[in-house]
């Protein structure tokens, strides 16, 4: 490799607020086009924002949450463009001053020492409206849907230090990560609720002077963050390759070529004449603020992973798994409360649990069996009522019914068997009906014992204990 790919991202993260940032309007996704306006989101002459108090504390909180300070004094701006979903000829955003500043994030790509990525600023501004071509059902052509006006967003903005596709898709997923776990944003990349600009460069291998940026807007899924950038970073050793320059401009990611393309030539910030917004008075949050806002910070993915392996003993890679979410960790946390044993819950939750949530597209939050519930599955387990392998059709039904395993136990007589005589007798029948095998097995050839494992355990509907049917076939087959 010749060259160095440079990366920077630019994340919109949509916040759930009940109301606009500016206006007392609904934020709610998926109503009648232009039905949560009011006079300040329509941008009707004389109307004055208001700032949304929760806004500030959700900005607060992302801040704090990605080793930000927090500017005691911060200032919103007009940024002026034209645009048909943008009724104001502005948009209220903040530029010097922004609220968070110099934060960071420790990320670790699989295989490679952890490295820290600067965060330059955080900053809060309106989201403009949405134009809808065609299927609009105002008309045939195009219409302006301002309901996504004024609706509150946090651009998190990277310094240029990832270097590969790989570092920016880590990146990304943990702030996903931050974000989700605080309740800021709901994640939804599909609905645009989270969505990235990229910035991408590339240099000679050894450079110090990073080289022309293009930026890819509003690419909306992780996937094809790392196809972006990728396609972007060849595109550009192409052209340099071929004797050309970068030119700095604006780029969309097509995903079904898995192309970027030219959008526009890049706007400078002068371009935007930002200027402070006369309408709103400079943002002060107090010290006391602050510090109230970091008290009531939930426990972070991190500290939390760092618990798990402290006190309860996991393997970092089990950790990590079992707080992709923290709803996850909520409820593997709540079912080793139950149950007492963290290894055994863990592997029920990384294993049956997923995999059913997976099949069935639940989410963690929806799961029909309770932490509660799965903790007296496996209290049956450990009292020897079932086997292990019973335990698996006892979850399914627990699933489908959501019946207590007790329950369904009982009615279906899945108790295990762990009568030596009741286990002897089916050993004699299925001895007496495979002779043969007998004879094979008692003249050296071992695997057998694998055939008569099977019969046993089949003969007894599974219910059979297993190592009470190893024992006893052991000493029967040897004679
Ligand atoms: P703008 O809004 O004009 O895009 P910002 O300063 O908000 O400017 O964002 C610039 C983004 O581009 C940041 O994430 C920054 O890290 C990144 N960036 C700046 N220079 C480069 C470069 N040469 N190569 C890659 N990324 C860059
Ligand atoms: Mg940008
Ligand atoms: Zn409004």
């Amino acid at each position: 490799m010749k060259y160095q790919p440079v990366i920077g991202l630019e994340v919109h993260v949509q916040l759930l607020t009940d109301t606009k940032i500016f206006c007392g309007c609904s934020t709610k996704f998926g109503a009648e086009p232009n039905s949560q306006t009011c006079p300040v989101c329509l941008g009707l002459p004389g109307a004055l924002p208001v700032l949304n108090k929760k806004v500030v504390e959700f900005a607060i909180k992302a801040g704090l949450s990605t080793n930000c300070s927090i500017t005691p004094r911060s200032i919103f701006a007009r940024k002026n463009y034209f645009y048909p979903d943008l009724p104001k000829g502005y948009q209220i955003s903040q530029f010097e001053d922004p609220i968070c500043q110099r934060g960071w994030l420790d990320i670790k790509v699989e295989g490679e020492e952890p490295k820290r990525i600067g965060i330059t600023r955080i900053h809060m501004e309106e989201d403009a409206g949405k134009l809808v071509h065609g299927e609009s059902s105002l008309n045939d052509g195009s219409g302006v849907d301002l309901n996504r006006a004024c609706t509150p967003l946090l651009e998190v903005v990277s310094e240029p230090d990832l270097r590969s596709s790989d570092e920016a898709v880590v990146y990304l997923k943990q702030l996903h990560q931050i974000v989700t776990w605080l309740g800021i944003c709901d994640g939804n990349m599909e609905e645009g609720s989270f969505r990235c600009d990229a910035n991408v460069s590339v240099m000679p291998v050894g450079s110090d002077t990073l080289g022309t940026r293009a930026e890819i807007k509003n690419v909306n899924s992780f996937k094809f963050v790392k196809q972006a950038i990728e396609y972007e970073i060849q595109r550009q050793i192409d052209l340099v390759e071929d004797g050309g320059t970068v030119v700095q401009e604006t780029r969309l990611f097509d995903p079904n070529s898995g192309k970027t393309r030219s959008m526009r030539s890049k706007e400078e910030a002068h371009d935007y004449r930002y200027f402070p917004d006369p309408d709103l008075v400079p943002l002060v949050i107090s010290d006391e603020w602050v510090e109230r806002s970091r008290r009531e910070l939930p426990e972070l993915p991190e500290q939390r992973q760092q618990r798990f392996i402290d006190e309860l003993g996991l393997t970092p890679y089990d950790a990590e798994v079992l707080t992709a979410s923290r709803a996850l960790a909520d409820y593997f946390e709540a079912g080793v409360a139950a149950h007492g044993n963290a290894k055994a819950v863990g592997n029920w939750i990384m294993g049956e649990i997923t995999r059913a949530l997976n099949d069935s597209g639940t989410s963690v939050e929806a799961c029909p069996i309770t932490p509660g519930q799965l903790a007296e599955l496996l209290k049956l387990i450990d009292n020897g009522t079932i086997s292990g392998k019973i335990a698996k059709t006892v979850f399914d039904e627990m699933w489908k019914s959501g019946k207590t395993p007790q329950s369904i136990v009982e009615e279906q007589g899945l108790v295990q068997v762990s009568d030596s005589s009741a286990i002897e007798s089916i050993i004699d029948e299925i001895m007496a009906a495979n002779a043969g095998q007998v004879e094979e097995y008692r003249g050296g050839k071992e695997k057998v014992f694998g055939f008569f494992v099977g019969q046993v355990m089949k003969a007894s509907k599974g219910k059979a204990n297993p190592s009470v049917v190893n024992e006893l076939l052991l000493s029967k087959l040897k004679g």
